[in-house]
């Protein structure tokens, strides 16, 4: 019935985030309502299919890093869909001497790697007996001084690119690396935390991030958020931005930006799964409580464009056998790195040819990635050259842009946590889930949709009328 029923949920966002939060209260039993700004379902997520060549506009790969997604995609019924990345594509590559260099993964191995100088190694034996730091630190800041700048320039500046597109110098440690943060509070040593940290993940039967399956599906990650739109298509509404939550006597009223007009239906609980620098601008001032969340515009979202090519198998040199190359800003490449996206997964680039992933802009060079479309290719392409030895014509280009494309958790941004946490505890039956929360990361992003939707799901049960 409609402006009486306490198991109404409305959902704001249709990324992985709100998608995940609707299949799980679904499946439990509740009415939801998903409110979609865009026309389409995805968020980040988009993946665009060319006769047999296919490109990833967002995020390439997911973690399989916990037995609850395992179960998440059979629920979904995406296992036969989902491919695991080849075995053959587990080498990584950083590059230095504008070439790239394999990161052996065996200490012997790493010793002799000539990635890294002797003094380098050496300074890595010191890093047990390095105190521990004080007070929030960057990620720049703690690798310098447990590990010396060599590693942070040719190590962790690469990886917080790959990872956040973000600059290691604002990056929070324990925002954003908590899991290497705690290593260094237990232990007091990231070399011994290893060590020990496997035997517990064993027994939390969680594998770590560097560690864990590389997974997508047959046709893309937008498998994904296609199958679980579907699941949900009759309870999705497109082009309805909430610009406004007001507290009802009976719940929540959710209002529509441009059409100024509120919802029919009236919900128990709201979950806000937006991107953070639009809920900044939500209003909601009238939840029962005057709530102003304008500060989350501050949150750092760097624009990031994604270049897909494809070349003749022949006409590359290099082996293209692994996940990719990381690039040190050191180097002087534009591009951050470069997947080997049809050495990863099957089903990318015709036969005889490849198809290689580049990301340029995020935080340390923003203004690169609005360049026009045929500057953006042309400046990959010349990188490509130089590090894998390209010398024929592109034979597939396709390029994105996500103007604001990933949170920055950058030092200080625990009190936007705080907020969220405030808000939560003052107004019952609002939730926050979402990569400005919990993880930017995609499994991070379904754990919060559906650690959230059972929050929310309790909640509703504990006020059962
Ligand atoms: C270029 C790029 C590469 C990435 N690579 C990887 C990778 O390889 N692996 C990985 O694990 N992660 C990767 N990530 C990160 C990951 O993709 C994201 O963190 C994750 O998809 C975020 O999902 P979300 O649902 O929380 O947010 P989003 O995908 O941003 O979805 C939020 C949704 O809310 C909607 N919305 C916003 N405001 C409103 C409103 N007021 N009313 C209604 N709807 C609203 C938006 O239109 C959007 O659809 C990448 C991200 C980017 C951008």
């Amino acid at each position: 019935m409609v402006g009486n029923d306490n198991r109404r949920i409305a959902i704001i966002g249709a990324g992985i985030t709100g998608l995940s939060a609707a299949f799980q209260l679904k499946k439990l039993g509740f009415k939801i309502t998903v409110f979609e700004a865009s026309s389409r379902p995805g968020g980040v997520i988009r993946t665009v299919r060319e006769k047999e060549w296919l490109a990833e506009c967002g995020p390439n790969t997911l973690l399989e890093t916990t037995p609850t997604l395992k179960q998440f995609f059979k629920e979904i019924n995406l296992e036969s869909r989902k491919l695991y990345s080849s075995p053959d594509a587990e080498n990584r590559y950083i590059a230095r001497y504008k070439r790239p260099i394999i990161l052996s993964s065996s200490p012997i191995g790493f010793f002799l790697s000539e990635l890294y100088s002797a003094s380098a190694k050496f300074r890595l034996l010191m890093e047990p007996f390095v105190s521990r730091g004080r007070g929030e630190e960057s990620v720049a800041e703690f690798v310098k001084r447990r590990l010396g700048q060599e590693f942070l320039d040719y190590a962790i500046d690469p990886l917080v690119s790959g990872i956040y597109a973000g600059d290691p110098y604002k990056i929070s440690l324990i925002h954003s690396f908590v899991k290497v943060y705690n290593l260094e509070a237990k232990y007091g040593s990231l070399i011994l935390g290893q060590i020990f940290g496997a035997r517990e993940r064993k027994k939390r039967q969680e594998i770590s991030k560097a560690n864990a399956p590389k997974i997508t599906f047959d046709d893309g990650l937008q498998v994904l958020t296609d199958t679980l739109a579907d699941y949900i298509k009759d309870s999705i509404k497109f082009n309805c931005e909430v610009s406004e939550i007001i507290k009802t006597e009976d719940g929540y009223k959710i209002v529509l930006k441009n059409s100024g007009v509120d919802s029919e239906e009236i919900f128990s609980a709201v979950l806000v799964t937006s991107t953070a620098y639009k809920l900044a601008e939500m209003n909601l001032s009238n939840v029962g409580k005057y709530i102003d969340l304008s500060e989350l515009e501050k949150i750092e979202y760097p624009p990031v464009a994604s270049v897909v090519l494809g070349y003749k198998r022949e006409d590359v040199k290099h082996p293209i056998n692994g996940f990719g190359v990381l690039i040190p800003r050191k180097e002087g490449f534009r591009i951050l790195g470069a997947i080997f996206s049809s050495s990863l997964f099957p089903y990318r680039a015709p036969a005889g040819y490849l198809t290689l992933t580049m990301y340029l802009g995020g935080a340390q060079n923003p203004d690169i990635a609005l360049k026009p479309e045929s500057e953006l290719i042309k400046m990959t392409d010349e990188d490509l050259r130089v590090l894998l030895g390209v010398n024929g014509k592109i034979a597939f280009a396709y390029t994105a842009l996500n103007k604001k494309a990933i949170p920055q958790y950058n030092v200080g941004y625990g009190k936007f946590l705080k907020l969220f946490d405030d808000v939560e505890n003052s107004v019952p039956g609002l939730f926050f889930a979402g990569n400005y929360r919990s993880g930017v990361s995609l499994s991070d992003s379904i754990h919060s949709g559906l650690n959230t939707a059972n929050k929310v799901a309790q909640f509703l049960e504990g006020h059962k009328e």
